[in-house]
């Protein structure tokens, strides 16, 4: 489990993008390929270095310093080799291959200028792009989403499962905030418009990136003053809600499958789980 609370082992100091440093940077580091879909190359061992990644190419990212050692992130349209999704690599590594992965998806899309609509190209060692039109810089997005763990009178669990997920494969509610509206508001309005929920002590616990492609999760704890649920059948086909034990049978028969232990859903499970009983009246 990743806390994500903690400071990034991951250096991003802009003054390490100088150009005179890069060089240096560059015979001191490492290269990583990600494709387009979000994989990294692995081995056996877990993110697969380049062995012999040539000349810095324009399109090679600087990622940042991670202990000790320069990252780079080279985009490709296709891996040779084995690859591995960002969720499924090393919890330790997950500074620099999530930032490897945000970025390396940005450029590989070469959006155009958002003010001319002319074509950008990589600067700043990819920290940025600028216009080739009207010089216009275009930084990373990073798109606020929702998540929120929901407790019922009785102190049980609200899993739900989209109807695109696998059949046995449920999460918590989450969604993206939408324009002009406020992280908690978000919270309120999906869960209510997706299971007829609504919330009581909503409580921000902590947030994670999710690099597939720009999310930025902001974790969130709440109570439902009832049990009832309405499932809107478009973006939750089925939900309930879960003691401890029961979800540990479940888990331990196959019949419902937890999110990976990477993402901030299952930290927010996991903390249900563990945390004492409360006194929902208070
Ligand atoms: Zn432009």
């Amino acid at each position: 489990m990743i806390d994500w609370r903690e400071p990034s082992q991951l250096d991003r100091s802009p003054a390490l993008r100088a150009e005179q440093d890069l060089d240096a940077a560059w015979r001191a580091g490492r290269v990583v390929e990600v494709d387009e879909s979000g994989n990294i190359s692995a081995g056996p061992e877990g993110v697969r270095f380049l062995d012999d990644p040539g000349q810095r190419q324009l399109d090679d990212i600087f990622v940042g310093t991670f202990r000790g050692e320069p990252w780079f992130a080279r985009p490709v349209l296709r891996m040779d080799g084995e690859s591995l999704a960002w969720r499924d690599i090393e919890p330790g590594q997950a500074d620099p291959t999530a930032t490897a992965v945000a970025l390396s998806r940005w450029h590989l899309q070469s959006p155009p200028c958002e003010r001319c609509g002319e074509a950008t190209r990589p600067d700043l060692a990819g920290a940025r792009r600028t216009c080739v039109g009207c010089g216009h810089w275009a930084f990373p997005r990073t798109d606020p989403c929702v998540i929120v763990a929901i407790r019922d009178p009785d102190d049980r669990l609200l899993l739900a499962r989209q109807p695109s997920w696998a059949p046995k494969r449920f999460s918590i509610i989450a969604g993206f905030i939408e324009a002009g509206e406020s992280a908690e508001q978000a919270c309120h309005r999906e869960v209510y418009e997706e299971v007829g929920v609504e919330l009581t002590h909503l409580t921000y616990v902590s947030s994670q990136p999710w690099p597939m492609p720009r999310s930025l999760m902001l974790g969130f704890e709440a109570r439902s003053g009832s049990a009832s649920l309405r499932p809107d059948g478009l973006e939750i086909a089925e939900a309930r809600f879960l003691s401890r034990t029961e979800l540990a049978r479940v888990v331990g028969e196959g019949s419902l499958v937890l999110p990976p232990p990477a993402s901030i859903a299952r930290s927010l499970i996991e903390r249900w789980r563990v945390l004492p009983e409360v006194d929902v009246n208070l």
